[in-house]
């Protein structure tokens, strides 16, 4: 399974509708300081529900929206301001064949097509904003996003994302705290959490 493409409208220095190609390996992002590399990493986090609003370098969800006048915290108001990312995912070879997606509908199997979309909308009103989630354009709740996800091992405790700066603080732990990453990578962390509450019992 792979990110296909992104499509982000209204998300951060983007404005305009823009789509992004992911290829099946490898693709890098190249660009200027302050371009918007790092904000497509901040989408990806976003759509998935893998991070806090602090971890995508914003105060509040709504920071996310578009703002023509960011340089000068010249925020328009009035008007509903809304944006949205949507993640196209590969998963034409089934890893997440076995997902069931619970909808308002009832259970559904997303593992029967090739293409999987997960989509977030932050959508902000007067006096008040609203966060949506949806798989394949049904609403859904962000914990059937991150059951999806979990079959892919990608969680919001995971190192699935190297951040800007994450290798020099890796490289200033102490070496107990980077156990703990490692742990975490091999996923020896999980044993370790069931073995003590298995003590525990
Ligand atoms: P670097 O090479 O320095 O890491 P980068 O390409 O990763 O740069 P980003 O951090 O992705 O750059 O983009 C930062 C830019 O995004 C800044 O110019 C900032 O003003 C702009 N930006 C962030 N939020 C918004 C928003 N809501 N509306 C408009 N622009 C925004
Ligand atoms: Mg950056």
């Amino acid at each position: 399974m792979h990110i296909k493409e992104l499509v982000l409208d209204n998300f951060k220095s983007f404005g305009r509708k823009t789509r992004i190609p992911f290829y099946e390996d490898f693709t890098t992002v190249s660009g200027p300081n302050g371009s918007g590399k790092s904000n497509i990493i901040d989408a990806v986090l976003f759509a998935l529900g893998l991070a806090r609003t602090s971890g995508i370098r914003a105060e509040k969800l709504t920071d996310l929206i578009y703002n023509p006048g960011h340089h000068d915290d010249d925020v328009e108001t009035g008007e509903e301001r809304e944006a949205s990312v949507e993640v196209i995912l590969d998963n034409a070879d089934g890893t997440l064949s076995r997902s069931q997606v619970v909808t308002a509908a009832g259970t559904e199997n997303v593992g029967d097509v090739d293409e999987i979309s997960i989509k977030r909308r932050v959508k902000e009103t007067d006096d008040n904003y609203y966060s949506y989630y949806y798989i394949n354009g049904r609403s859904v709740n962000l914990s059937d996003i991150q059951d999806l996800l979990a079959q892919a091992g990608v969680t919001p405790e995971g190192y699935n994302v190297v951040m800007q700066g994450d290798v020099t603080e890796i490289i200033n732990m102490t070496a107990g705290a980077r156990r703990e990453i490692i742990d975490e990578i091999a996923g020896v962390a999980e044993f370790d959490q069931k073995k003590e509450s298995a003590f525990e019992e």
